[in-house]
């Protein structure tokens, strides 16, 4: 008879450092990301990384973008004081401690063939070649997190989208979520 107990994931302090799956290149420029999308810097010049985004509904990819942590830093600083405290209290509730990787939801029990209407976001933290964290926030996760953004955040954010998404439904993630506080 066969154990199927999985083996308990190793507690191990070290981010755990791998390629960058291909999940997580560039769809529209069949390639990893080379530059920040907002700034246009070359990633691999950031030593605090970069953070991978991307969207995807059945199969398809919504909205991809990288930004270099200045830029991401500058976007989420853009928020309002009541957006950054709704959504930090909304993650802290939410956030489940030792989920990474794209197969179950950073904020909630859904697998992700369990995502509503096949949509998710999957998030990679980046330093040069490596992925040093990983997670995947289901659509009915992502919307929950849209409702704690006050009007004028969405805004920051729809600007960004369509500055550089043109076409995209505004559905779009507005504040990306940080999968692991501690690496940012
Ligand atoms: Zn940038
Ligand atoms: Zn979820």
């Amino acid at each position: 008879m066969s154990d199927p107990t999985p083996e308990p994931a190793p507690d191990s302090q070290e981010p755990r450092r791998e390629p960058i799956p291909e999940v997580l290149h560039s769809f529209y420029e069949d390639r990893a990301f080379v530059s920040c999308t907002r700034c246009g810097e070359s990633l691999s010049d950031f030593e605090d990384g970069y953070r991978i985004s991307k969207n995807f509904k059945k199969g398809e990819v919504l909205v991809e973008y990288a930004l270099c942590m200045p830029c991401l830093t500058a976007m989420l600083d853009e928020a309002s004081e009541e957006s950054k405290r709704q959504l930090a209290e909304f993650q802290e509730k939410h956030y489940r401690e030792g989920v990474s990787g794209f197969d179950e939801c950073a904020l909630c029990p859904r697998t992700i063939d369990e995502a509503r209407n096949e949509e998710f976001g999957l998030v990679g933290v980046c330093h040069g070649d490596d992925m040093v964290d990983s997670a995947m926030i289901c659509i009915d996760c992502m919307e929950a997190m849209a409702e704690t953004m006050s009007e004028e955040t969405r805004r920051t954010w729809d600007k960004f989208r369509e500055e550089n998404f043109p076409g995209v439904p505004s559905d779009f993630e507005p504040f990306p979520p940080r999968p692991a506080p501690s690496l940012l």
